[in-house]
């Protein structure tokens, strides 16, 4: 079985892996993001271990994924400054003449998702993740969603809670949906991380019509067959319960399905690949990337 390399570039560690196209992984390392002097060696020694035949990357962002721009496969305008502008996927190919495939984390999430986890079979889903940041991730009609650039699903402006004073923390936007509903923002508007707060009922009643406002516009917008919401915060399950009252009362009977309303529990859910989406999806990036070099390689 071809053997695939992996690596998910988070704002806090890189996984990388080596495993196979059926989601198995055969060896994986976690190595901490700091600058890219100091984390890229040790990623790409990590590949030169292992006989890999192309590797797929599933990046933090914002990040260049035009194949026709100068700049594609660069990080962009990320606050993480020793990143900014920094050209990861050359990095990658100058050490490796290997195919190498390269998408946003959210993207690599949704598209692990949608072949080996919870939307196996269907042909779209979203991949929400709701931690440090709050992005998302489309796999629509069987390809990952990418237009001008990939979505930024995060930065959407959203209604606010009557009771909510906090301003919101989005350097760009102030109270988009980031700055009122990352884990950082929890945080700052009730004074304690978010993980001590798990018998505040107002907090997670608060969270959900949050993010039940954006599930209602993604839904309204692109019509996903599943919702797979990710994310430290996530592991505060009661924050389903709020997100499945205030979708239904915002949705108001519109859109007559069972996803909708007595299946939603089954339309909204967790990761079934657990934490693994991410690096499950790079390497079906990987493998996604070896395919397209073969078929250039037939023309
Ligand atoms: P990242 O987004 O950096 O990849 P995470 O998805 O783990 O990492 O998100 C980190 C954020 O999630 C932090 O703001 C943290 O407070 C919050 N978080 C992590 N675990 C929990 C938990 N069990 N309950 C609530 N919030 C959590
Ligand atoms: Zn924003």
């Amino acid at each position: 079985m071809t053997l695939l390399g992996a690596i998910e570039a988070g704002g806090t560690k890189f996984i990388c892996a080596v495993g196979h196209a059926n989601g198995e992984i055969k060896e994986r390392i976690s190595i901490p993001t700091t600058t890219p002097e100091e984390t890229m060696p040790d990623v790409l020694a990590f590949f030169q271990k292992h006989q890999v035949e192309a590797i797929g990357i599933g990046s933090f962002g914002p990040i260049d994924v035009d194949k026709k721009s100068k700049t594609y496969g660069n990080i962009t305008t990320t606050p993480k400054l020793p990143w900014k502008d920094y050209p990861l996927l050359e990095e990658v190919r100058k050490t490796f003449s290997i195919p190498v495939g390269f998408n946003t984390d959210v993207n690599a999430a949704a598209l692990g998702e949608a072949i080996l986890g919870a939307a196996k079979g269907l042909d779209s889903c979203l991949y929400i993740t709701i931690g440090t940041g709050i992005g998302a991730g489309a796999y629509i009609q069987g390809e990952l969603l990418q237009g001008l650039t990939h979505p930024e699903m995060g930065h959407i402006l959203v209604r606010r809670h009557p009771q909510d004073t906090y301003k919101g923390r989005c350097p760009y936007h102030g109270d988009c949906l980031e700055g009122l509903a990352s884990g950082p923002a929890i945080e700052a508007r009730w004074g304690t991380s978010a993980k001590n707060l798990s018998d505040k009922e107002e907090v997670w009643d608060m969270e959900g019509y949050y993010i039940a406002q954006a599930l209602m516009q993604y839904i309204l917008i692109l019509s996903p067959k599943k919702i797979i919401l990710g994310g430290g915060v996530m592991n505060q399950s009661q924050v389903f319960t709020s997100i499945h009252k205030y979708l239904g009362d915002f949705l108001n009977g519109y859109l007559v399905f069972p996803e909708l309303s007595s299946e939603m529990e089954d339309y909204i859910v967790k990761p079934g690949l657990g934490d693994h989406a991410g690096i499950t999806g790079a390497l079906l990036l990987a493998e996604r990337a070896l395919d397209e070099s073969k078929k250039y390689m037939m023309k």
